[in-house]
């Protein structure tokens, strides 16, 4: 069956989002398979929307970065 990262979505079949942990990919976890901080990854997925659009401002992005996180498993109630 076909796995996401339970933290932010990425498809774990792909070798380039494998890590350490069986339900979260390498960017969401340190090199132990342990989860990071609710912070560390809304930054991260911050940057990421960043990066795809670079007239996006820090605010606007965490704002999104935020509301994408909502709809994960692992931050549905947080
Ligand atoms: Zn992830």
């Amino acid at each position: 069956m076909e796995r996401y990262c339970n933290s932010c979505g990425s498809p774990l079949w792909m070798e380039q989002f494998k890590g350490p942990a069986d339900d979260y990919c390498k960017y969401c976890t340190d090199e132990n398979g342990n989860l990071k901080t609710r912070k560390e990854i809304l930054q991260g997925c911050a940057n990421w929307l960043k990066s795809w659009s670079p007239d996006l401002d820090e605010a606007t992005a965490i704002k999104r970065a935020e509301y994408y996180m909502r709809s994960m498993p692992e931050w549905a109630d947080k």
